[in-house]
């Protein structure tokens, strides 16, 4: 039971004392207030129970809360919070042989630091160093970080600033296949795909050859010939779980290398086990990066990143000293090395799968059965549900519907999360606990709510 401060008073010290510009981001019109988190359950200070389908982006990976992963906090912390990274102590050196032996070499280097955006500073950098090149490509709609210098990979207007950040970046055309130019209605077919393949429905789709053909054009009139890097998320995530066409990735990182240029794959959101059929979402798109960044699910909510990347690429690196005060502290990795653990004792990844699959499939069939549902993509739990006005203008569904269905949902007891440019997708990404009967309790769930809405539409 909840004994502590009145919501009022959190409120106000949000608006005072909180970085308050986040109360815009709390989403709802009557907010949440977490007390307790269980699994994939939250509790608010009334008592009441949600079913998270966001996770806090995507970030308990194995549950809130879990025992094995509590277990190992707690014997750490009875033996040793911190030291500095000069001293060798055990719980580092055995999380990272265990993390290296989940990545496919040459990819054995780590590098741990405490967020996101810090793993892909530092890899920003590293490109940087080992290439001797400035230029760095993204995609427009990607999120990367909110740092100075990773704001400049992130492109979304909303995360912005008017300052001067993030020289040398660009970002190049996204190739969305549902809102883009090219693509869409074919590959909206299949919604149940890594990687969308836009020759697969009727044979004709051109989508990758042209969304490919832009790139070639950023390559020739943005950057110089020689570049440092280009980094992508295997799946967008801020982006509203954006799929590429198939094989584009890989014909990038075939341009990018031609031009001098390392490739980086930001596994933040998509990494240990979230796609389903594979442990990393670049193994999705069957390639093999020159280096990965992760944060998020890595410690199952607690804060802790990490930069893994090739000898060679290190070696260019060992030129100055690196270093980072937490990053890898003996309780962040005792967590991360159980979160490892409970990946494979729980078969999260069978469960991504296998409800995600579900997830997929019982969308896709809400998408045809409401207009205002545009396109159901995805993999595994990583589930992007892009809503519109209608299926033939695809026009974003405006802000105020979408929190209208939004509320909905969580008054009925589920949370899921919002993205997309537009703010016009929802966003499922659970922990990789959830049930089959979760999954149908939040299908019902949304199903009420498209209906309800529809009704006053
Ligand atoms: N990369 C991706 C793909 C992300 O989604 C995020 C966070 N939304 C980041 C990097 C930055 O991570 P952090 O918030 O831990 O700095």
């Amino acid at each position: 039971e909840y004994k502590g401060m009145s919501k009022e008073r959190m409120l106000d010290i949000r608006r005072q004392n909180c970085n308050p510009m986040t109360l815009k981001v709390t989403y709802y019109k009557k907010p949440v207030f977490i007390h307790q988190g269980y699994m994939q359950w939250l509790w608010d200070v009334d008592g009441s129970r949600y079913l998270d389908l966001f996770a806090g982006v995507a970030t308990v990976s194995v549950g809130h809360c879990h025992p094995k992963v509590l277990t190992a906090a707690e014997q750490q912390l009875k033996k040793l919070w911190h030291t500095t990274n000069i001293y060798i102590y055990p719980t580092l050196h055995e999380y990272c042989e265990k993390l290296a032996s989940y990545l496919p070499d040459p990819l054995k280097v780590i590098y741990l630091t405490n967020s996101g955006s810090e793993a892909n500073d530092l890899a920003m950098l590293m490109a940087r160093l080992h290439t001797g090149n400035y230029d760095i490509i993204t995609f427009r709609g990607s999120y990367h970080g909110g740092g100075p210098q990773t704001l400049g990979l992130t492109s979304n207007a909303a995360y912005k600033y008017p300052v001067a950040s993030g020289l040398g970046c660009t970002n190049t055309m996204c190739p969305d296949v549902f809102r883009g130019p090219w693509g869409g209605s074919n590959c909206r077919d299949s919604p149940v795909q890594t990687i969308r393949d836009c020759s697969c429905a009727q044979g004709h789709c051109k989508a990758n050859e042209h969304y490919i053909e832009q790139l070639r054009e950023t390559l020739a009139t943005s950057v110089p010939t020689r570049i440092a890097g280009f980094f992508a998320e295997p799946i967008q995530g801020v982006g509203g779980a954006v799929q590429y066409p198939k094989d584009f990735l890989k014909e990038a990182y075939r341009l990018v290398r031609e031009r001098g240029g390392i490739c980086i794959a930001d596994e933040v959101q998509t990494g240990f086990g979230r796609t389903g059929s594979h442990f990393w979402g670049f193994q999705g798109h069957d390639i093999i990066p020159d280096m990965v960044t992760m944060a998020k699910g890595i410690g199952n909510g607690f804060p802790m990143g990490a930069v893994v990347t090739t000898p060679e690429i290190a070696a260019s690196f060992a030129r100055g000293v690196h270093f980072n005060t937490f990053g890898g502290n003996p309780v962040a990795c005792a967590m991360a090395s159980s979160v490892l653990d409970t990946i494979q004792e729980d078969k999260t990844q069978k469960v991504s799968l296998d409800v995600g699959t579900y997830l997929l499939k019982e969308l896709a069939k809400l998408r045809d059965k409401y207009e205002i549902i545009g396109d159901v993509r995805g993999k595994g739990l990583m589930i992007g549900v892009e809503m519109v006005t209608d299926k033939t203008s695809r026009t974003p569904l405006p802000l105020g519907e979408m929190a209208e269905i939004f509320e909905d949902v969580k008054d009925m007891g589920v949370l899921i999360g919002k993205g997309g440019l537009y703010g016009q997708i929802f966003r499922i990404k659970p922990p990789m606990c959830i049930t089959m009967e979760d999954a149908d309790f939040f299908l019902a769930v949304f199903d009420k709510s498209l209906h309800n809405h529809m009704k006053k539409r």
